[in-house]
């Protein structure tokens, strides 16, 4: 399946071409020709799915040849939770519609409410926008909504869970019934069912599951500097007080210079990798099984067919290679409904293997960053669908 089979116009295909985006992901791919069609819709997809676009671009293609927006209008709204998704869909659509002439805003509490007046004065094709900010404008008839065709709840689940359900029905309350609505959450089920069958009655529902989903097990990420990494390393082990961790490493003399690093700083560890004998690499592996070993570093080789306990938690401290073995690794925590967590410590030199291992789980990892250690070289933002060339 390619961009161009969806339907959608010259413009945007290029756009997306200059993005390098190859194919259309799941989601992708299940929602653009659905909304394009005029469908209501509600569809399951985490953050890292390309969700953005699968619903910024049918709505970009709707709008394009569409009349000229009239003062204190928008044509299309998108409800985010945070600050933050407000600026990065905002961002999106710029880079999606670089191509068209249409504008585009994001307004979200914290920031000076004189400016964002201004800004809507002229009237926007796209707004983004925090309930509450939206609100206001609205209060203050900076905004009208008489020319809205289409709504968008982005990240519905973590909406409601902030508390922005009444502040939601009163913004639906206020537009015209005559929209086209999309909803997209992380989840289905709860409190976004609720508000998705009162809100969208007719609406299709769309469902993409990560793959190689493992809800027990919490998977992140961290951008770090090479020189750095032991130390990071020692520091989330002291600061988060973690009780184990298996720890792989690429190299068996990695393997060893990270038990020595570790030692420096008064964290016992122990390794098993191709350059121990037998003997050695049982007794270590005993001791990790029966917990007196806390901390084991080991390569994915050495490590494989080894029984493994139900362990709290998975460190990549070298990504792995190929993608395919990060999932074996993962599923050595999270085992039999228990909870488990894997943190993988990602260089700028790792960057292509991040990319192969976020395309194969078809979702970016989740960032975390630790305010005492700053990255010097910055990790890029995979995109998804990446083949190695
Ligand atoms: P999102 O889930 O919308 O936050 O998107 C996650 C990331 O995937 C962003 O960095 C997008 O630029 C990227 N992305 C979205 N769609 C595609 C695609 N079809 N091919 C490659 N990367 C994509």
């Amino acid at each position: 399946m390619s961009f161009a089979q969806l339907g959608l116009s010259d413009p945007i295909l290029n756009a997306i071409s200059d993005l390098d985006y190859a194919q259309p992901t799941e989601i992708q791919a299940k929602a653009i020709p659905l909304v394009l069609k005029g469908e209501d819709l509600i569809a399951s997809a985490q953050t890292g799915t390309g969700k953005t676009a699968s619903f910024v671009l049918p709505i970009l293609h709707q709008l394009n040849n569409d009349e000229v927006v009239r003062a204190r209008s928008i044509r299309a709204l998108i409800l985010v939770p945070t600050r933050e998704l407000a600026k990065q869909v905002e961002s999106s659509i710029q880079a999606y519609s670089q191509k068209l002439e249409l504008s585009s805003l994001a307004i979200y509490g914290g920031t000076s409410v004189e400016s964002d007046k201004q800004a809507l004065a002229q009237g926007i094709d796209i707004l983004v926008a925090t309930p509450g900010r939206l609100l206001d404008m609205a209060y203050q008839r900076a905004v009208f909504f008489d020319d809205l065709a289409f709504l968008v709840l982005d990240e519905a689940d973590k909406m409601l869970d902030m508390g922005f359900i009444e502040d939601i029905h009163n913004i639906i309350d206020r537009l015209p019934a005559s929209r086209q609505s999309l909803l997209f959450s992380a989840t289905l089920d709860g409190k976004v069912r609720h508000l998705a069958d009162a809100v969208y009655p007719d609406a299709v529902e769309v469902k993409v599951a990560p793959k190689g989903q493992t809800p027990n097990i919490e998977q992140w990420m961290i951008a770090v500097d090479k020189d750095t990494k032991s130390s990071l390393l020692s520091h989330l082990i002291k600061e988060n007080d973690w009780d184990q961790a298996l720890i792989f490493v690429e190299k068996k003399h990695s393997a060893a210079k990270l038990v020595e690093q570790l030692g420096k700083r008064g964290i016992e560890a122990d390794s098993i990798h191709a350059g121990r004998s037998q003997a050695q690499r049982e007794r270590v592996w005993n001791d990790f099984k029966t917990a007196q070993l806390k901390f084991l570093v080991a390569t994915g080789v050495a490590a494989r067919g080894l029984d493994m306990p139900n362990l709290s938690r998975v460190v990549n401290y070298d990504l792995p290679y190929p993608a395919e073995e990060y999932i074996h690794r993962i599923g050595r925590t999270g085992r039999a409904g228990q909870s488990g967590e894997a943190i993988s410590l990602v260089s700028k030199d790792d960057f292509k293997n991040l990319c192969m291992i976020e395309s194969l789980l078809n979702q970016l990892l989740e960032r975390r960053e630790i305010e005492a250690f700053p990255v010097r070289k910055a990790v890029p933002i995979s995109i998804l669908n990446y083949h190695r060339r």
